[in-house]
């Protein structure tokens, strides 16, 4: 396969001299940091009094970590590090765990983010011709404003479509000859079975790839969308602490993200001890902006658990590969003391063939215990009036969640359509027991 690099000089750089970048571009990042009330004090804390204290690149675990509980206390000014005239743009998370926390961008940090954005879209073998459906919400959340300018920087003609209306995206498909969209799994997810309910030909469409992240999903997710819809699907990670979309992104090779390490440092770490874990292990992904100057954030704890591969990309980039993102830390459920991820359900219900596009996993109490309940959508093939089958589908699935949990949950079968679709990030967990006990 031949490889398409936006920016080959510095995607292919050897190591040494991308780790040189770094050094360079983390000094300058903590100057901007000791701008800052919030840095100033964090920062000295730890010795670290001017820029020039930082010497090498393993100086960057000096830095104590900032924590999302850190951004929301210097809420709203406290982490900006220049004057607010200088300002041009603020976003904000999605909010999903709490209160969002908000990013201030001036010119330049907006020029540089959207070169990250238009380096991961290039990467996926984009080009000038293609055009780009970007199904995502805008305003506040990054994924937005964040992928257009990435498609107008590389030259592709960007509809803002924006999320939801499904009927409105296939029609824009069909009228401007779409090629490629960026948008959550589950809402592709969703696209899929509108566009067979509604008896949309895929003949009629154009559409060859498509971006999708914002939240977690399986492999088997990523190979159900390609299936179904004949597409790439490449997986798009980003924050708004980090900017946004733009921060690891996969190449045509589609195995894991490259983090572009001269506009980040990544660093894995044990949630618990928070000692650092060497490349290859599961922990928790702690990033550092090397490329905002408004908003210097640097060693943020994510919360998302990932892990560096050690082999080398076909591609030839030299900036590691991220592992698709399990979900985060506080995502975990505790159900009747067993530790249980919403993705490893997931994994399962997504991998079965009479399984359909949508599910929701529900906790509650039931007396002193927790009862796991997992609502599934059946498949086109599956009809909801004869028993026999559907009896035996709600056992295998019941069975197969077991043996991955260890748990045995309640199995509810759904009608194709019937289960609850949100706009921005699916919520896929319904959790109503009682807080704190
Ligand atoms: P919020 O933390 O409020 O959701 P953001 O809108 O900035 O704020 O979302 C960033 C988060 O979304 C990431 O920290 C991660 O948990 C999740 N996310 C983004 N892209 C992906 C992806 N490709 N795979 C898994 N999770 C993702
Ligand atoms: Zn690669």
């Amino acid at each position: 396969m031949k490889y398409q690099y936006w920016a080959p000089e510095v995607e292919t750089m050897p190591r040494p001299a991308l780790e040189a970048v770094q050094l360079e571009k983390l000094k300058t990042a903590v100057g901007w940091a000791l701008r800052t009330p919030f840095y100033r004090e964090r920062l000295s804390g730890a010795g670290i009094k001017s820029a020039d204290d930082i010497k090498t690149l393993g100086d960057v675990k000096r830095i104590p970590f900032t924590t999302k509980h850190d951004l929301r206390e210097a809420f709203p000014y406290g982490l900006l590090s220049i004057p607010k005239e200088e300002v041009v743009r603020l976003h904000a998370s999605s909010g999903t765990t709490g209160t969002p926390t908000t990013i201030y961008f001036n010119r330049e940090d907006i020029k540089r983010w959207t070169g990250y954005v238009a380096r991961c879209i290039y990467g996926t073998g984009c080009t000038g011709d293609d055009v780009f459906q970007n199904m995502i919400t805008y305003g506040l959340f990054t994924g937005g404003l964040g992928m257009h300018a990435g498609g107008e920087e590389v030259g592709m003609l960007v509809i803002p479509s924006g999320a939801g209306n499904t009927t409105r995206q296939f029609r824009l498909m069909q009228d401007f000859g779409t090629t490629v969209v960026h948008a959550t799994p589950s809402f592709l997810l969703h696209v899929e079975s509108i566009m067979r309910a509604e008896g949309v030909g895929r003949g009629s469409i154009k559409l060859k790839r498509a971006f999708a992240g914002a939240e977690p999903y399986s492999e088997d997710t990523r190979k159900r969308i390609e299936g179904l819809l004949g597409i790439d699907v490449y997986n798009s990670y980003g924050l708004s602490e980090m900017n946004g979309p733009g921060v690891a992104f996969e190449c045509q090779a589609k195995n894991g993200m490259h983090l572009w390490e001269d506009g980040y440092i990544g660093e894995i770490i044990d949630p618990e001890t928070l000692e650092p874990l060497p490349d290859g292990e599961t922990g928790e992904l702690v990033l550092s902006c090397l490329c905002r100057e408004a908003t210097p954030i640097l060693r943020y704890r994510t919360r998302d658990l990932s892990a560096f591969y050690t082999e080398p990309c076909a591609c030839g980039r030299t900036h590691r590969r991220l592992r698709r993102i399990t979900g985060r830390t506080d995502d975990m459920l505790i159900i009747n003391g067993v530790n249980v991820f919403p993705s490893q359900i997931e994994e399962v219900i997504m991998s079965m063939r009479e399984v359909g596009n949508n599910y929701l996993i529900v906790v509650e109490k039931e007396g002193v215990l927790d009862r796991l309940t997992v609502k599934v959508e059946v498949g086109p093939d599956i009809f909801m009036d004869d028993a026999r089958p559907l009896n035996a589908l709600r056992e295998k699935i019941r069975k197969t969640i077991q043996a991955s949990i260890t748990i045995s949950p309640r199995v509810e079968l759904h009608e194709p359509g019937a289960l609850p679709i949100s706009e921005g990030k699916a919520k896929r967990v319904q959790d109503s027991r009682p807080k704190d006990i």
